[in-house]
């Protein structure tokens, strides 16, 4: 069983008043582990959560250094994650071709979404 890193940030989040049962979103988190991908829909859909609040939340975190943002580009083709994420937008390349389907996407910044990579 491996420990829950989130759950030293309970205090921090309990004190920010995001109007979240925080230690349901902790129980949730605890499922992630380092270096996997937290993509802030699935807490949305999963907890309920305004997307505007788990935004906020995962910021927190990030600043907390429990996690870090990047930008994942998903295929316009396929609809799944193309293989590629950068830590800026400055490093998106102007074409990159999906590791799923070999399609190229052409604008890779318009498929680019908002996810964090548990440290
Ligand atoms: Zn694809």
């Amino acid at each position: 069983m491996q420990l829950n890193t989130f759950a030293k940030a309970a205090p921090l989040l309990k004190e920010q008043n995001f109007n979240i049962d925080v230690d349901k979103f902790l129980k949730f988190m605890g499922h992630y582990h380092h270096n996997d991908w937290i993509y802030p829909s699935a807490i949305h859909r999963k907890l309920k959560i305004d997307i505007k609040v788990v935004y906020s939340i995962l910021e927190l975190l990030t600043k907390e250094n429990y996690m870090e943002s990047y930008l994942q580009i998903i295929c316009p083709n396929c609809r799944r994650y193309t293989g590629f994420s950068y830590k800026n937008i400055g490093d998106i390349p102007e074409v990159l071709s999906c590791l799923n389907c070999d399609f190229e996407v052409g604008t890779p910044l318009d498929h680019a979404v908002i996810v964090y990579k548990v440290l």
